[in-house]
């Protein structure tokens, strides 16, 4: 059987707020018939709603504790990546076992991640990145990065509707009809599209901008009118079909474009990314003063950094009239869904990359080599290299 031998280790998440699980009943199921013995820490799904029960019945041996599931796991699958329980003062990335394995998003190229990176090679754990699964149709149905991003994309627009004092959709009244609100969307890659498909089904009004002249036609089919920026020719989408950096000036004309729209919507998103990168800022201050007062900015970009000056990571406040939410780890609030996809997708790509009860290290293989980050004491990930030569470490 394919996962036979294997003895999987699922922790409870320790990051604050972190209600998401890496496996459900249903891909518990599917690894035990496999073959594998699955270890679930007691009380790990209780923030999607799964009961050590439920888990139980599924196949699962539940652990009352971390430091058991760790000694006795060969492969630990998470969600987020390790760090240190301020409960008990001990790092997750210490509690794996020497030449033990880690599936999970490891985000290893952000240098606040470097020295885990680091202490995983030196303790020889090889660790493998969810984030880093390469865009490719084979690897679609696991790409816990994209079904993530969907996440994010739909609740950031749910929240700024929440925040929003007024209607969403027109709405005739008795006393006059009740205009549309103006959502922009800034950045129209996974995220942004699923914003705009929310958005429109709400009723909004929508606008937006992406770099790529891709995302454009995708959002501008999802109903959404594109504003005009065009950038020289050749500039915009770089290595995989991702956004590239542009130069400064570039960024101020970009603003120079977006400035007028901010200033007329009601709802910012904003999902602008460069993959390995801080986010660019497109949102400044003098723009979010021109936005009227009751007006709110929803910062997805905010775990890279953020596209709005003003974002406050891990906040939500009030400036100038304006709400202004920065919140991290959006996917943590829509528990119950980015768990049983991250659960589905986290088994698919375990089922990849384990044949005949081993787990194959075959570096030809683009889907195992792109998201390979650390092997035989040595970090192996390329952008992660490349982040901590830039960081001069
Ligand atoms: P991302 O999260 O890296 O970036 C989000 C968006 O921000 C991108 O569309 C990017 O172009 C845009 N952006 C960057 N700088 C900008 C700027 N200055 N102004 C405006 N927008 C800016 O991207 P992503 O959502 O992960 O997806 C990137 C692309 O990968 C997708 O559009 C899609 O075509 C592709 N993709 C393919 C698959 C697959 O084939 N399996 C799966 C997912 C995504």
């Amino acid at each position: 059987m394919q996962f036979n031998g294997i003895v999987l280790g699922v922790p409870r998440e320790i990051m604050e707020a972190e209600l998401r699980v890496a496996v459900i009943p249903d891909t518990v199921k599917q690894f035990t018939e496999a073959g594998a013995r699955v270890l679930v820490e007691s009380g790990a799904g209780a923030g999607a709603y799964y009961a050590d029960e439920a888990y139980r019945q599924a196949g699962a041996h539940i652990v009352p504790d971390a430091p058991t599931l760790y000694e006795s796991a060969q492969i630990v699958l998470k969600v987020k990546e390790p760090q240190k329980d301020p409960a008990t003062g001990t790092h997750e990335a210490d509690l794996l076992p020497e030449g033990s394995m880690l599936i999970c998003f490891l985000h290893p190229a952000n240098p606040i991640n470097h020295d885990t990176v680091r202490r995983l090679a030196e303790r020889r754990i090889t660790a493998f990145t969810l984030d880093s699964i390469p865009r490719v149709p084979r690897a679609q149905h696991m790409d816990a990065l994209t079904s993530m991003s969907t996440v994010a994309g739909y609740k950031a627009v749910i929240s700024a509707a929440h925040h929003l004092a007024r209607f969403v959709p027109m709405i005739p009244t008795a006393s006059g009809i009740v205009q549309p609100a103006r959502m922009l969307v800034v950045g129209t890659g996974v995220a942004g599209l699923q914003s705009i498909a929310t958005a429109k089904r709400l009723g909004a009004k929508i606008r937006s901008l992406d770099i790529r002249a891709e995302a454009n036609e995708q959002a501008r089919s999802l109903g959404a009118e594109v504003l005009p920026f065009e950038l020289p020719p050749g500039m915009g989408t770089g290595a995989g079909g991702y956004a590239e950096r542009l130069p400064e000036s570039e960024y101020a004309r970009e603003r120079e474009t977006l400035a007028p729209a901010v200033a007329e919507s009601d709802v910012v998103i904003l999902t602008a990314l460069v993959p390995s990168e801080k986010a660019p800022i497109l949102v400044d201050q003098t723009m979010v003063r021109t936005m009227r007062k009751g007006s709110v900015i929803v910062d997805i970009s905010i775990d890279q950094g953020g596209n709005c000056a003003l974002t406050r990571p891990g906040e939500e406040y009030v400036w100038n009239d304006v709400l202004i939410s920065g919140l991290k780890n959006i996917p943590a609030h829509l528990a119950i869904d980015a768990t049983r996809m991250f659960a589905h997708n986290a088994f698919e790509y375990l089922n990849h990359i384990v044949a005949d009860g081993r787990v194959d290290l075959d570096s030809t293989d683009e889907i195992i080599r792109d998201s390979l980050v650390t092997r035989d004491g040595r970090i192996v990930h390329e952008g992660t290299l490349k982040a901590m030569d830039a960081h001069g470490v």
